[in-house]
Formats: C-alpha cells, structure tokens, sequence
C-alpha cells in the first residue's frame, strides 16, 4: 500500500533548523507520522544558514513582506522562491503540519507587525500563504492541533 506523503516542518522533526540553531521536535507529531512518508520542510535555513537572523512578517500598505529584524533586509521574494521550488518537487501530498507562529511555517498563529515592530494581528507565514493556493484541497494543521 502506497504510504501518505506528509509533509512537516523539519523543526517539529528534530532537525536543527532554528534560527537559533536548535530544534522544536514534537514526539507526538514524530510517532502520529511514524508510517507515513514524511517529507521534512524548511526554507529558512537553506536560504540563511543556522543560527540566523531572526525575520518578521512585516505589513506595509497591506501587503505582508518577510523582514531581517536587525538589518531590515527584504527577504520575500528570496523565501517565496525557496518555497516555490520546494513545492514543484512535492505537487502531490495527503497532509501538512506545520509550525506555528513561525514567519514561514505559521498558520493564523504568525505575529503580523506594524513598521514599527508592533504586532497588529495573527496571521499566515509566507509558506503557509504559498501552500494554501497550492495544496488547495489539504487544510493546513499545525503542532497544536495535527489530526
Ligand atoms: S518554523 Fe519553518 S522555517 Fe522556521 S525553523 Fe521550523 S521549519 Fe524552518
């Protein structure tokens, strides 16, 4: 029988993916996927390396830019591609989990900020946006709600 492909966040995973070189491995999200095909995802630390600036969804005249919190680098187009590449490789899969509150990877949990670095909302990660108009049919879980 043919395994689900899954993806996941590689941080969920154990991969130290961080942008502060660690890890957020989730054991429950490690054995409910033990028999699937898991297929880890990162954009971040290919594009940045690891540990890396920290980036931010930045709103500005109401369209959602990826921001480096220190050096106020834009980096969306940077991650869009990464994320774009990645799902070329992937036009199939049966699920997604991925992690909260990230830039990226968050799903209605992202902090969204002002140009003055003030949260406004919650939103989407850039990922989460990209894989909602790809994977259309697939409801996007999270590590705090996965099933
Ligand atoms: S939340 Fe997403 S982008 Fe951030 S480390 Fe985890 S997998 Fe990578």
């Amino acid at each position: 029988m043919l395994k689900k492909k899954v993806i996941i966040s590689a941080c969920l995973l154990g991969y130290l993916c961080r942008y502060d070189g660690k890890t957020k491995k989730d054991l429950k999200i490690v054995d409910a996927f033990s028999n699937d095909e898991i297929i880890p995802f990162c954009p971040e630390a290919p594009l940045f390396g690891t540990p890396r600036e920290k980036i931010s969804v930045l709103e500005i005249d109401g369209v959602n830019k990826i921001i480096s919190n220190d050096t106020n680098r834009d980096v969306t187009q940077l991650l869009e591609d990464e994320i774009k590449s990645f799902v070329k490789l992937h036009p199939s899969v049966q699920k997604i989990v991925l992690k909260s509150k990230s830039p990226s990877c968050g799903n209605g949990t992202t902090p969204i900020v002002n140009e003055e670095k003030k949260v406004i909302k919650l939103g989407d990660g850039l990922a989460t946006k990209i894989f909602k108009q790809v994977y259309k049919d697939i409801k996007i879980k999270d590590e705090l709600n996965y099933l």
